[in-house]
């Protein structure tokens, strides 16, 4: 789902204002108590609508199997005020009550674990289609509010229906955008029976939808990665297809790049496509997304869905981030590889969202809240920055891999954020725990200070850190910086995870002009300052200061101490080891062999001269 126009400058759309107008910001939209007593692995589903009435007839038939010993009920999402016809096994009415917009069924006998049932149910309502105009002719869809309200269906995140046939009966003329693949449109007694059917496991969340209008189907097709054609579909407004086909050019191209970093397209027996409807947002219908509006970004977001969110699903709530944050990466990736000169400004703007406000965590607290499930800030954009950190500290092979690894293992199911966590840790060797503390479930964002000074050949930094949340108290995060004169002349990861920690970084003869911090926006952060120090160092004697040898292996030694009480040794890699001076003999055990900053420093912690060394083997 896309909740915002992307186009920069504008302002945020709010897709959740208009879809969920009229109800209630607090439905908890898994309410089914009984979901997971049973699996459904087939609907037949037949429903008449016509485009012009906000009105569905429908019927559906259940094929499940009993997770449990005894069950003697079905329990179905239906909102209360709807009405229902009949509820049947073959010519026998079951028994029902409804409450708590649940319609639980009495199924009159009881069923083994593993024992299949089958039963239908007949329905008719008014006014639960989401209805539009497009020049001057309705459009009509099935995804009006999250609670779906088209067809009484088990809703949960842990099963999803294996198999759907739909037969959708409209006025001639109508044509239908639906799952799967279109086997065909039928014409009896004056009206267009168009049969859709889907092959895929599909969550019953909102994903298995319906648009109707006067479409005009555009076809165009894509070269998979196995050697094959997948079929794209174009449902458009027959006064749009001109105005839209620069923009849908680009759909090839972007799904080309998502197979070749995340494994094969899910769906490539049937088709991808988008349906044009008249909404604020967009909705990544399985196979087929419904577009409000089209551009880059969206088209990218609504098809990166297919494999984050459509093929695996977030298994709860509280994950949706891997759904919507994962969706608005992979945009931002097709981006970055086909469209480079937006890169930055995406991840700029990414940033400013998120640092607009102090805190909020990517991990959704209230999943009885749709406003804070679906929270562009934190759910999108923090979700995204997630994305982009993980991927800079674990690294683009070891990230795509994990990626590939984690839609593979949960291929047509559900995942949540510990499966992800635990494919990325598999493939770096890295442990995340403190990563996810700290980004996921925690708060907020940081803010660097970087002072630095040259010394000779060397850059010295110390690098400190402020948070906007208490819920974090360090973000630990490599950190890369450039060191600048006329060009990069020097650039390095330090490894940051303590305060006022000190790095330096050779430099050679450059006389350094410039420290950059984060020129690639790989970290969240935000007021970032970078200060040019110049510390009085005390002449004294120190001027006349020798260290020798130089290159050294086990030992130096200091021709004069005067007042240097202790030495900090600092790598080019930013680590820092502090030693005492004994008797003008400073030991040099433990010590990695390279180039080190010598920061002199006296009883009081003032520095008092600075010096470089080679340490050898
Ligand atoms: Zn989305």
């Amino acid at each position: 789902m896309n909740l915002r126009n992307y186009l920069p400058g504008l302002l945020v759309i709010n897709f959740l204002s208009i879809t969920f107008n009229g109800l209630s910001q607090t439905t908890p939209i898994t309410r089914n108590f009984a979901a997971a007593e049973t699996d459904v692995y087939y609907q037949d589903m037949h429903v008449e609508i016509d485009p012009a009435i906000n009105k569905v007839a429908g019927e559906i038939t259940y094929y499940f199997t009993s997770r449990i010993d005894q069950l003697n009920r079905f329990v179905v999402d239906y909102a209360d005020n709807l009405p229902i016809l009949f509820i049947r096994r073959g010519n026998t009415d079951l028994s029902y009550s409804r409450s708590d917009d649940l319609i639980t069924i009495d199924l009159g006998k009881s069923l083994m674990i593993d024992e299949h049932d089958t039963l239908n149910i007949s329905y008719e309502s008014e006014g639960t289609l989401r209805q539009e105009l497009h020049a001057g002719t309705p459009v009509i869809s099935t995804d009006k509010d999250l609670d779906i309200l088209w067809y009484p269906g088990k809703r949960d995140l842990a099963d999803k229906v294996d198999s759907v046939d739909l037969y959708v009966t409209t006025p001639p003329g109508q044509y239908v955008a639906g799952n799967g693949t279109l086997k065909g449109i039928e014409e009896i007694g004056g009206k267009w029976i168009h049969h859709w059917q889907h092959r895929h496991p599909i969550a019953t969340t909102y994903l298995l939808e319906l648009a109707i209008t006067n479409y005009t189907i555009v076809q165009d097709s894509v070269l998979l990665k196995d050697g094959t054609m997948l079929p794209l579909y174009y449902y458009l407004y027959p006064e749009s297809v001109t105005a839209l086909s620069t923009e849908l050019a680009a759909t090839p191209d972007i799904l080309q790049f998502f197979e070749n970093h995340f494994g094969p397209y899910p769906f490539a027996d049937e088709k991808y496509g988008y349906a044009q409807y008249t909404a604020g947002g967009a909705l990544e219908v399985q196979t087929i997304p419904f577009m409000g509006f089209f551009n880059f970004e969206v088209i990218a977001h609504e098809m990166a869905h297919q494999w984050f969110g459509n093929n695996v699903t977030f298994g709860s709530w509280s994950d949706i981030w891997l759904s919507e944050g994962m969706a608005e990466y992979l945009a931002g990736l097709a981006t970055e590889a086909l469209r480079p000169s937006a890169w930055n400004t995406v991840k700029t703007s990414k940033i400013n969202s998120i640092t607009s406000q102090p805190g909020g965590s990517v991990h959704v607290n209230d999943t009885t809240d749709l406003g804070v499930i679906f929270n562009g800030r934190l759910t999108y954009d923090k979700g995204f920055y997630l994305a982009h950190m993980l991927r800079w500290e674990v690294g683009d092979s070891a990230f795509f891999l994990a990626c590939r690894n984690s839609l593979q293992d949960h291929d047509a199911s559900f995942a949540r954020t510990r499966d992800f966590q635990d494919h990325l840790e598999a493939v770096s060797g890295i442990t995340l725990d403190e990563f996810f503390d700290d980004w996921f479930y925690g708060e907020g964002y940081p803010s660097y200070t970087i002072n630095w000074e040259q010394q000779q050949d060397s850059v010295i930094l110390w690098i400190d850190q402020v948070q906007s949340d208490p819920s974090v108290s360090y973000f630990e995060m490599p950190v890369p910086i450039a060191a600048y004169r006329f060009g990069v002349v020097a650039d390095t990861v330090f490894q940051h995870t303590y305060e006022h920690q000190r790095f330096a970084m050779y430099v050679g003869t450059n006389t350094i002009s410039q420290i950059l911090f984060d020129q690639d926006k790989w970290i969240l952060s935000k007021g970032n300052k970078i200060i040019k120090v110049i510390t009085a160092i005390p002449s004294l004697d120190m001027d006349s200061l020798v260290i020798y040898p130089n290159p050294a292996s086990h030992f130096i030694e200091l021709s004069n101490v005067g007042s240097i009480d202790e030495i900090d040794f600092i790598h080019a890699s930013g680590i820092c080891i502090s030693r005492v001076v004994t008797d003008k003999h400073v030991s040099l055990e433990g010590l990695l062999p390279g180039q080190y900053t010598l920061v002199m420093r006296d009883r009081n912690n003032a520095i008092v001269s600075r010096h470089s060394l080679i340490v050898q083997q």
